[in-house]
Parts: structure tokens; C-alpha cells; sequence
């Protein structure tokens, strides 16, 4: 059964009386090409344990499957179990769990399941790709790689470097954390149904040790928030939002050597961590 194939998923859709839901962001892949280089791009071996996010009707799950040791999936439908049970019946392997990807802890599932390697994959759900990223980068996750699609211009914002507009908090979030790499690119006409943007397959490999590393993590993380809240303002301007001082601020960037009439989003990782570390030893 091609999985991927729009006859198969209207066929389906009429059996079980499923009607995808928008609002949880049920686009489903319909090319089989994007759905092998996830797969083959998170290097899926008979070692690992996937996580998949949002299964759907299962097709990644299927691929996923045929080179994993296990594969959990995390479906929010409830709709979609029945689904799930038909599509993936031929295989052993896989585990669904109906749940909010956003509330499970991950790190209890994984310690549960006795394999070292994990990889997460998936094809998020558009309306909380951040929150969903946010959460796998903040949750120290015992896993390798998160390979996951996601809309192009959110892939352009992870991979911007310091400079282009592009550039922001989120860059700096993901780049701390991981290596990140395109695995391919997907035009909008790849899902049924289609949605109305275009779309990118991100590797983000998690590092052994973060890319920076500032004396206090919460405070870097609080200076680059400040610094990209308001962009068009200088860096003095914007760090000032973060509750120190302007004369303070004013007196760091000049002992670090940055120049306080620049903007946010010209500053390095290096950079906000030497800001972070200036305040961090002048408390
Ligand atoms: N993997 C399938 C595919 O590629 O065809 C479906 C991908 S679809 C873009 C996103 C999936 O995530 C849907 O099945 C949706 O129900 C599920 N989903 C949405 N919000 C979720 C959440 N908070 N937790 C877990 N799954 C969620």
C-alpha cells in the first residue's frame, strides 16, 4: 500500500471517516522521495530508537520502521489511532502514543526504551514549530539528531548567519546546540493537502558541547532575547530591555569591544557570550 499516494490517503480517509484537521496542521507527505531522505538523512539504523513527531497516517512511521530497531510515534489525534493500526499493521516494531508532544517527557521515554541511539524525526505540525524545537533543544535530550521538516522560512532563519536579516534568537538557540544542515527541499505541492508555503528538511546534530560556552547559560540566553527584541534598535538600546543598566551596558560593550551603535543581529554566538560573561564576573 503506498502510503504517500493521494488516491490511498482519500481511500483511507473514507474508511475510517477521517477529516483532516487544520488546525493541528494535517498536511501528509504525498512524495516518496522526501520521505526516504528524512529517513536516510537522519541515518536511521537497526541501532536506533526514532521518536517520530505527528505520524499522521503513517507513512514516515512505515519508512522509519523498515531501519530502526523501534520507532515511537507521537500522535495528538485520537482520530488518527485507527488509522495508525491499519496502516502499520505489517510492522513489529513501532509504538503510538496518543499525546501532546509538547507536554510527554521525552527523556522518561527514552530511559525507558533500553537503546543508546536515538534519533527524533518527523514532519511538524507548521503551527508550533518553535515551541516543538524550543523544546527538544531545551530538554537535554539523550538523542543524536533531530531531523524534522519545517517551513522553508523558518529553515532560513536556523541556518542565518550573523549579518542577514534572517538572523535572530532562534538562530542563536539552535546554532548553541546543534549542527544544522538541509537535507533537501520541498515544494508546497509535495502534501496533500498543499499548504501555502514551501517547505525544508533540516539535520540538526546535537553537539557534545554547546557551541559557546557562557559562565551563566540563563543570563546569555536572557541578553540575546533582550538583543533581538527590538531589532532596529542599536545594541545599547535593545540590551537595555534586559534590566541592566544603560551606563552598565554602555561600559561592557566597550570592554568587550563591540561597538554599542550596532545592531542586534550583527553579533556572533561569541559576541552575546562575551556580554553574558562580562556581567556574569562583575556581579
Ligand atoms: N507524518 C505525517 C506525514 O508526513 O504525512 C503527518 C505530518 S502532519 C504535517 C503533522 C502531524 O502532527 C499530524 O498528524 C498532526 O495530527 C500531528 N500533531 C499536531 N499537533 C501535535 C502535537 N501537539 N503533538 C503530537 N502530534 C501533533
Amino acid at each position: 500500500m503506498d502510503l504517500y499516494s493521494p488516491q490511498v490517503i482519500k481511500a483511507i480517509k473514507q474508511k475510517f471517516g477521517f477529516k483532516n484537521s487544520k488546525s493541528l496542521g494535517q498536511n501528509f507527505l504525498t512524495d516518496p522521495e522526501v520521505i526516504r531522505a528524512i529517513v536516510s538523512g537522519a541515518e536511521v539504523s537497526e541501532k536506533d530508537l526514532v521518536i517520530e513527531i505527528g505520524p499522521g497516517f503513517g507513512v514516515l512511521t512505515d519508512e522509519a520502521a523498515k531501519h530502526a530497531g523501534k520507532v515511537i510515534a507521537i500522535e495528538i489525534d485520537k482520530d488518527l489511532l485507527p488509522v495508525l493500526e491499519f496502516t502499520l499493521a505489517a510492522h513489529k516494531n513501532i509504538e503510538i502514543i496518543n499525546e501532546d508532544v509538547l507536554k510527554i517527557d521525552l527523556n522518561e521515554l527514552i530511559d525507558n526504551v533500553k537503546i543508546e541511539n536515538v534519533k527524533i524525526i518527523g514532519n511538524l505540525p507548521y503551527y508550533i514549530t518553535t515551541p516543538i524545537l524550543m523544546k527538544l533543544l531545551e530538554s537535554n535530550l539523550n538523542a543524536e539528531s533531530i531531523t524534522v521538516m519545517m517551513q522553508k522560512e523558518v529553515a532560513e532563519r536556523i541556518l542565518a548567519e550573523p549579518g542577514g536579516k534572517e538572523y535572530g534568537a532562534l538562530s542563536v538557540a539552535v546554532q548553541y546546540r546543534t549542527i544544522a544542515e538541509t537535507i533537501i527541499e520541498v515544494p508546497r505541492e509535495s502534501f496533500f493537502p498543499a499548504p501555502k508555503v514551501d517547505s525544508e528538511v533540516l539535520k540538526l546534530t546535537l553537539r557534545d558541547e554547546p557551541a559557546v560556552k557562557p559562565i551563566d547559560e540563563a543570563l546569555f540566553f536572557r541578553l540575546v532575547k533582550a538583543g533581538f527584541s527590538q531589532r532596529r534598535k542599536t545594541i545599547l538600546n535593545s540590551l537595555s530591555t534586559s534590566g541592566y543598566p544603560k551606563e552598565e551596558i554602555a561600559a561592557c560593550l566597550e570592554a568587550v569591544g563591540i561597538d554599542n551603535k550596532r545592531r542586534a543581529e550583527t553579533l556572533s554566538l561569541q559576541d552575546f557570550c562575551s556580554i553574558s560573561d562580562y556581567f556574569s564576573k562583575s556581579v
